[in-house]
């Protein structure tokens, strides 16, 4: 190749030019690779590497500048970096969904981390009785606090909320009926419908009443011997308005205790506190509904409880012991990690007074608007910064959301940015948007808001620290500007 070619296509290098495993891997960065993370995966890289340069060597379309040892111990670092990198990371929630079940729903309290990282550094009495010196049973690290917290005679925990309903049922029906109102044939998402359920417990589903309308005879007529149970579900994430009725499970008590058959209630989210005195909209807790006589009610621990991914269920001596006893449970039961997590967590409810500072949930949702426009002020100007002149920024009002099935139609006063493309007219609008959404998606700490009407709005209702969303506008402005700030 004449010089003239070489400076005209850059110079080309060829297969024989690459390096042979051994070579790349006494270059001395390689070393300081290999002492830190062993052999195989730096190998391992070096050979994937020199795979991907022989490739492009190949096709006639690999740099010279790309097999200089500088320029393998780069690559090679790079691959090593990011085979290693969490997939799982850290981002920045500004959707103004407060429990966003695609973010990881609730963030632990602070007691709660350092309780799970104290209790997962070394064996604990998971199942080990400290008084006795005998087996000891998981369920009994978190029963008494839930039996305090809501009144129940019994607790015990499973995975999540689905594997509690699922274990209720089936323990419970024994093949037998359930008998559910067609208003509450719920489809929470992620596949969980209520009718597979009962199908996947094996309890007969029997459906009473209309889509809008159920009675108290609705159900009074369905009890026959065959029945097993009458079970309500909260509707968590939609609302039927207009025309409608349904009967609480104060009104079931009294049937299902005449009939002799157990009254169970999938309450979703419970919330263990009453929302209202925050200010917030009200949401029946298990505490009501045990007042109220049913059996057994099941909750999330990680909606508005605001602890880790668990399934409560609370009730009856007698019903609680049939579900524990139920081999299903073995399979559902929860594991040493949230276990840690969810008593450190049902302890803060021992100290309300605390709930609102310490719970991130509880927090986020009971933020004013006046105090989220404080951290949406405290970003406004380097926001603006980072993306003029392509972009403008405004501080406005806005509405968050609970979120998780929670309170479906209530939405909360915000406060956030709203994001413009500068542009002469609507042409290039889609790709501005998902240009900066895909920005924002990219930083070192991805930030995830919403478009709405032509604009990305950044709710700040979940931000704590102003200074974690500014931080990140320096790479921001370099994924969208293409220059430093
Ligand atoms: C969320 C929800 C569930 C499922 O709970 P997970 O904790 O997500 O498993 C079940 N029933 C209702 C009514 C819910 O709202």
């Amino acid at each position: 190749m004449s010089l003239s070619e070489s400076v005209v296509h850059g110079s080309k290098a060829t297969v024989k030019e690459l390096p042979s495993i051994d070579k790349l891997l006494r270059l001395p960065s390689v070393q300081a690779h290999l002492s830190v993370h062993g052999h195989t995966l730096v190998a391992g890289q070096a050979r994937a590497l020199v795979d991907d340069l022989r490739a492009q060597a190949l096709a006639g379309v690999l740099a010279a500048s790309a097999v200089t040892p500088d320029a393998l111990g780069g690559a090679l670092a790079q691959r090593i970096a990011a085979r290693i990198a969490p997939r799982m990371r850290r981002v920045i929630n500004l959707t103004g969904t407060v429990i966003h079940t695609n973010l990881g729903r609730s963030v632990l309290p602070d007691v709660a981390i350092r309780r799970l990282t104290a209790m997962m550094a070394g064996p604990n009495n998971l199942e080990y009785n400290l008084d006795t010196g005998s087996r000891g049973d998981r369920d009994s690290i978190v029963e008494g606090l839930l039996c305090e917290i809501t009144g129940a005679e019994a607790a015990t925990v499973v995975n999540n909320n689905a594997a509690a309903v699922l274990l209720s049922l089936a323990a419970l029906s024994g093949g037998r009926e359930a008998i559910i109102s067609r208003g509450e044939l719920v489809e929470i998402g992620g596949a969980f419908r209520m009718p597979d359920v009962m199908d996947s417990a094996g309890a007969r589903m029997v459906e009473v009443g209309t889509t809008n309308r159920t009675h108290l005879a609705d159900y009074e007529r369905a009890i026959t011997e065959r029945t097993a149970m009458l079970i309500k579900v909260h509707t968590s994430n939609y609302m039927v308005q207009g025309f409608t009725s349904a009967v609480s499970e104060a009104e079931l008590a009294p049937l299902a205790r005449a009939r002799g058959v157990a009254l169970v209630s999938d309450l979703g989210s419970g919330s263990l506190i009453d929302m209202g005195k925050y200010g917030l909209p009200q949401e029946p807790t298990p505490q009501q509904m045990l007042a109220d006589g049913c059996d057994v009610v099941m909750f999330s621990g990680d909606k508005l409880l605001g602890g880790p991914q668990a399934g409560l269920i609370v009730g009856t001596r007698e019903h609680i012991g049939r579900i524990r006893k139920f081999p299903m449970k073995r399979a559902l039961r929860l594991s040493k990690l949230p276990l840690a997590a969810l008593e450190a967590t049902l302890q803060l409810y021992l100290q309300p007074e605390l709930l609102v500072r310490e719970l991130p949930t509880l927090r986020w949702l009971t933020r004013t608007q006046e105090q989220v426009a404080v951290a949406a002020n405290a970003i406004l100007e380097p926001l603006r910064a980072a993306l003029a002149p392509r972009y403008t920024v405004t501080l406005e009002p806005m509405l968050s959301q609970i979120g998780s099935g929670s309170l479906p139609i209530d939405r909360l006063p915000s406060c956030g940015l709203a994001i413009a493309p500068v542009l002469s007219g609507k042409r290039g609008m889609g790709t501005a948007l998902d240009a900066l959404s895909d920005a924002m998606r990219s930083l070192p700490a991805p930030i995830i808001g919403r478009i709405a009407d032509d604009r990305v709005l950044l709710d700040c209702r979940c931000v704590d620290d102003p200074n974690e969303v500014i931080n990140q506008l320096a790479g921001l402005r370099l994924a969208i500007i293409g220059e430093a700030p």
